[in-house]
């Protein structure tokens, strides 16, 4: 059993995992940039340990500062959170070469996974549905006009080490294939340090739906039933729900079969999520994410398991301690992501908060580090918190977040609080009937914002 954690992460995620730890009494140990000194996370840890200035390259994403905080405190072991480097395969090889634990997969399933042509390989020969298109990389204009052609416009240009919406771009017709290609390969480059891109079929009217699968690194694995997250901007999510509104329960065990099996296949261990496009009754893999999700609390309602508990004791070798037989849907949950950001145009909106207030009563779920007087600091991540309710069905929820949406009080920043307001105004949202694009055109109609 470890005694004692180190939680390389900040704000909601690092309290997160420091509520699990605490309830399974391991002792927890924080780290901060010098921005953090006065954070909720510092503050709700055991041991804090200030490992660099603001910029994230120097703090929160410094392997070395990381590593010497377990050294000076103790900690056997790494929970990376979401983001920084919590997809990092080399974080986990020198994790693992300090005789530290990493409470996460392994350096080489991050590895298969983190690049999306691999991953896409991968399953497919585990055989895992995939959305048509190229076979591996494409290098030229040449060929990307040819794959256009051949799998019939519109088509995605993706950059292979892409992530977080970034080192994506559309072409409508072959006239925009130029265009299109040399832009996600200049945005792979810039971001994520690889120009290689590959090409997909557009899907035009799908869902997000993603599986949640869960492996003991032993080869038994489960699956956690879907969430739709198809509410997003800019090809990031904004709201969340399980299970999914068009999803039967023979959809469900048979994707959910599939993935687990995948995953029980390569001898997965800990929490992942094979996201997929959904379109027609048929699911189009396009990536799976080897790490807990943003998201990962809606699941938790549903099926009442804490995801991060089983992380820690995988990690340590235990077992699951559910079986696929354990895990059944009660009721429905939904999360929204609440950003220091002002619309229209969701400019981050960093600053002092002077008032705040959490909604609380039956189903209701408030992950934030805020507190009346913190200063939101301008170097991060614009989520401030996440708001998860859950009900019986789908109309509870629904009827209990626009309740906790109207207790909740944060003020001093602006926030995306009334954007959700309105979507619950919205017929779509109460019958479950948007897709991927339906909040763009929602946004551009509504807000301008386009
Ligand atoms: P990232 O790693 O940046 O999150 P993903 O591959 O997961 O990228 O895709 C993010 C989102 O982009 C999807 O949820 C979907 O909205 C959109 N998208 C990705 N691939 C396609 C596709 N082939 N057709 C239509 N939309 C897509």
């Amino acid at each position: 059993m470890f005694s004692k954690i180190l939680v390389a992460n900040r704000g909601e995620i690092a309290l997160r995992v420091i509520r699990a730890a605490r309830e399974m009494g391991i002792q927890t140990v924080a780290v901060h940039s010098t921005a953090d000194s006065d954070a909720m996370h510092v503050r709700m840890a055991d041991e804090s340990v200030c490992i660099g200035p603001p910029s994230s390259t120097q703090s929160y994403l410094s392997i070395p500062a990381i590593i010497a905080a377990c050294e000076i405190t103790g900690a056997e072991a790494i929970h990376p959170g979401y983001g920084f480097l919590s997809e990092n395969a080399n974080f986990v090889q020198v994790i693992e070469d300090h005789g530290l634990t990493f409470i996460g997969p392994t350096a080489e399933h991050i590895r298969v996974m983190g690049d999306k042509i691999t991953a896409k390989d991968t399953m497919k020969k585990l055989g895992v549905p995939c959305v048509p298109g190229s076979e591996g990389g494409v290098t030229s204009l040449e060929e990307a006009k040819r794959i256009g052609e051949e799998i019939g416009y519109p088509v995605i240009i993706k950059a292979t080490a892409g992530g977080g919406g970034k080192g994506m771009k559309v072409a409508q017709t072959a006239a925009d294939m130029e265009k299109a290609f040399q832009t996600a390969r200049a945005e792979g480059k810039s971001n994520f340090g690889n120009d290689e891109v590959y090409i997909e079929k557009y899907l035009t009217t799908p869902r997000h739906i993603e599986i949640q699968v869960f492996g003991d690194g032993k080869g038994n694995a489960v699956h956690l039933g879907e969430r739709d997250c198809s509410l997003q901007r800019r090809h990031q999510k904004v709201f969340e729900e399980a299970p999914g509104p068009s999803i039967t329960a023979e959809e469900r065990a048979r994707i959910g079969k599939t993935c687990a099996d995948a995953v029980a296949n390569i001898n997965y261990i800990g929490a992942g999520t094979i996201e997929f496009l959904y379109e027609n009754g048929e699911f189009y893999f396009i990536e799976m994410n080897t790490r807990l999700q943003v998201e990962h609390p809606v699941t938790e309602a549903i099926f009442g398991v804490d995801l991060v508990r089983e992380q820690i004791r995988v990690a340590e070798g235990l077992p699951m301690s559910f079986t696929q037989d354990d895990l059944q849907i009660n009721g429905h949950a939904i999360e929204v992501r609440i950003n220091a950001e002002r619309l229209p145009n969701f400019a981050p909106c960093p600053g002092k908060i002077t008032q705040y207030h959490a909604p609380g009563g039956l189903g209701v779920r408030m992950d934030s580090a805020l507190y009346d007087g913190y200063s939101i600091p301008p170097f991060y991540d614009s989520l401030i918190g996440k708001l998860i309710v859950h009900g019986r069905d789908r109309p509870e929820a629904l009827a209990r977040l626009g309740r906790a949406l109207g207790e909740l009080i944060v003020d001093g920043v602006d926030t995306t609080v009334p954007l959700f307001h309105a979507l619950l105004a919205e017929e779509d949202i109460q019958s479950g009937g948007y897709n991927i694009h339906w909040l763009e055109h929602w946004l551009e109609t509504n807000l301008g914002d386009g």
